[in-house]
């Protein structure tokens, strides 16, 4: 047990390179304090995301000794400000800590309402990164601007469903739903298996599409079936992953391919599954050096688009959450500890983690 004025968190103590092998150790640290515009978050659980392996490989800049954003906990401590701010915040309340922490509200993104470029902030601060702590804490702090509150309507909904949308869940919601493909149409989640992946293709099934997922190894098949996939492709199998979907969707290909797999070979191989007037989804974040080319033919016959996706809306989080209080997606949740983290990294790395890992705090 810790005392009032300190907290227990996990510290990232690997360098941020690469080729490191990710290390933590469990400290006992002062309890953040909140600022006069600012809640103090006493957090339930945590679940890890695969960018937080990204994160601690330095994969996405330089970030701070605290990671995880996929928090849930409830308000602890309330800035002095924020009573006259918004009387409607009490202590206890249920809150989601996510990927974004604040905004600045007035950049070219910000103002962009129609494109929802909130999520696109170029002063953004993240969980993990800037200023604010990760949620591998105890403890953290959120700023009540960005106050992702988690309404009485979804009470129902245990902490460790809602923790795996606030990044994955949401991620993968906003991918298919920036596809705009009519239900009922064939969609490719590349890298189905993945943590991100498999709640695209529970989602995408919960939507109304059918769902092809292609992964690495004949072992993810089951699992990616379970989550709702129709048909299954094995990188691996040495069959050509294209002729397949092509097989699948009787030669027309995918209306849409997200791509959740975090390699530039899935990248490359989306544009072979693609049919006419085909969209891919960019999600997955590879190292800074990483390429996939295409001949501006392939665009200007098939009418095909590229886009990115980037987390998601506080409202699209809500959305999101809306299908596991129908109980039509139902995120994979497996029960860690905090002190295991370094282990979970370690099978997040080589892609042997199963659904979404949940740590008690
Ligand atoms: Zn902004
Ligand atoms: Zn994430």
């Amino acid at each position: 047990m810790t005392s009032s004025r300190f907290h227990k968190a996990a510290v990232l103590t690997s360098p941020q390179e690469p080729t490191a092998k990710p290390t933590f150790s469990i400290q006992t640290l002062p309890r953040p304090v909140p600022g006069p515009n600012e809640l103090l978050i006493r957090l339930t659980v945590t679940s890890l995301c695969g960018s937080d392996l990204g994160m601690a490989l330095g994969h996405m800049g330089p970030v701070g000794a605290i990671l995880g954003h996929e928090g849930v906990g409830h308000i602890a401590g309330i800035g002095s400000n924020v009573p006259s701010q918004d009387p409607t915040v009490q202590l206890g309340q249920r809150v989601g800590v996510a990927w974004t922490r604040d905004i600045c509200g007035v950049c070219r993104f910000c103002v962009d309402l129609a494109h929802e470029g909130e999520t696109r902030c170029a002063e953004a601060l993240h969980s993990g990164k800037e200023a604010y702590p990760g949620t591998f804490a105890e403890y953290t702090v959120v700023p009540l601007r960005y106050l992702a509150r988690i309404p009485a309507a979804f009470d129902g909904v245990p902490d460790e469903e809602i923790a795996p949308i606030l990044c994955g869940g949401v991620t993968a919601y906003k991918a298919i739903k920036g596809c705009q493909v009519t239900p009922g149409q064939w969609v490719v989640v590349s890298g189905g298996g993945g943590g991100v992946g498999a709640l695209a293709v529970s989602f995408a099934r919960a939507m109304g599409y059918r769902v092809i997922a292609v992964d690495a190894g004949a072992a993810k098949e089951g699992f990616c079936r379970s989550q709702g996939a129709e048909h299954y492709v094995d990188v691996t199998s040495g069959e050509d992953p294209g002729k397949k979907v092509r097989e699948f969707t009787d030669g027309q290909g995918a209306k849409a391919v997200i791509v959740t797999a975090t390699a530039a070979a899935a990248y490359q191989q989306a544009f072979d599954m693609l049919g006419p007037f085909g969209t891919l989804m960019c999600v997955s974040i590879l190292p800074e050096e990483a390429r996939a080319t295409f001949h501006p033919l392939w665009m200007i016959d098939n009418g095909w688009t590229v886009k990115g996706s980037s987390v998601g809306t506080r409202s699209d989080i809500l959305e999101a959450l809306e299908f596991v209080k129908r109980r039509v997606v139902i995120p994979k949740v497996q029960w860690a500890q905090l002190e295991e983290i370094e282990e979970l990294m370690e099978k997040l790395s080589r892609g042997q983690l199963e659904g979404k890992y949940v740590m008690k705090l």
